[in-house]
């Protein structure tokens, strides 16, 4: 866990393009953007991925959906976004770090 980029930025140990932040979740724009806007949204408690949640996770795995449309809004996205969560290797998932990606911008995209 003291490996994890994402606690390093949750920390302030690593710099972030800051989108959003309160006492449980972060936003920061993603370093490598898929599409004109590109940012995640973060639990700033470590938790792997979605398949190591448990019911102690629910609030703020709502809290990071119902933050999902509110900053996709704020950065210009009020036509539509993407949500994607890749979980576990299998899911293609790189860090090991809970997170939301919240993509659009870039025109209609066949799921
Ligand atoms: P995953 O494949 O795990 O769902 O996506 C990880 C994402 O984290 C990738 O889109 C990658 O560009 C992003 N990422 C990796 N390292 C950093 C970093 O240090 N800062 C930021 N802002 N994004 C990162
Ligand atoms: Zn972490």
């Amino acid at each position: 866990m003291n490996d994890c980029i994402f606690c390093k930025i949750v920390a302030g140990e690593i710099p972030c393009r800051k989108l959003y932040e309160d006492e449980d979740v972060l936003a920061f724009h993603d370093i490598h953007p898929v599409a004109p806007v590109h940012f995640m949204l973060i639990p700033k408690a470590h938790v792997a991925s979605l398949a190591e949640c448990d019911p102690s996770h629910r609030d703020v795995l709502g809290k990071l959906l119902l933050l999902a449309p509110k900053l996709a809004r704020e950065q210009g996205l009020g036509d539509g976004f993407r949500t994607v969560i890749n979980t576990g290797r299998g899911g293609g998932q790189e860090v090991f770090h809970l997170h939301v990606h919240v993509i659009g911008g870039g025109g209609p995209r066949p799921l």
